[in-house]
């Protein structure tokens, strides 16, 4: 049977029979590894997030098995596929309904810049309404992609501090997407 593989420690001192750290670490440990995704796919791209959650790529193994479709239960929005600016308020609705903190991954060219469609239908890039913290692009981007977009904001997540959303820096970002 092959070694299950643990997480890597947060840095901290340790000795025989104690190991201590910030608590800050084991929070951003704890919520880097156990992401509970929202898949916001509308298109093409959603089907490359489908094989990324298959068995060959296993996206269970960063501790993300759990998918959710409700956004209350939800702390990783995944925007995957074109987006049409009817959608806009729909997509920044369900990004308003998630609690805090939460993250949001761009997947693929439609959803960082609207892809080739430049037309008047089609939002040009999802953070016109809400903020993105990982672009993933590709037309469509390979699940490979993806994972590496998960492993960054998993590496956000890790180092973000616990005061950053009271912070004057993300109430300006809220405020300049005209979200209170
Ligand atoms: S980026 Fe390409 S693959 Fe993804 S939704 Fe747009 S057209 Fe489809």
């Amino acid at each position: 049977m092959e070694e299950i593989k643990l997480a890597p420690k947060p840095q901290g001192y340790e000795g025989e029979g104690f190991f201590a750290t910030k608590l800050s670490e084991v929070i951003g440990l704890a919520r880097a590894n156990s992401l509970w995704p929202l898949p916001f796919a509308t298109s093409c791209c959603g089907i490359e997030f489908m094989a990324t959650m298959g068995s060959n790529y296993d996206l269970a193994r960063f501790g993300m098995e759990r998918m959710s479709f409700s956004p209350r239960q939800a702390d990783l929005l995944m925007v995957m596929g074109t987006i049409a600016k009817k959608m806009g308020p729909i997509l920044r609705q369900v990004y308003e309904q998630m609690a805090e903190p939460k993250w949001v991954l761009s997947v693929g060219a439609c959803a960082c810049s609207g892809g080739i469609f430049d037309s008047y239908s089609v939002l040009q890039g999802i953070d016109k309404v809400i903020p993105v913290d990982v672009y993933v692009p590709g037309c469509p981007p390979r699940p490979e992609q993806i994972m590496d977009g998960i492993i960054k904001i998993q590496d956000l997540v890790k180092e973000e501090s616990l005061r950053r959303r009271y912070s004057e820096e993300y109430k300006h970002l809220l405020e300049s997407y005209n979200i209170s």
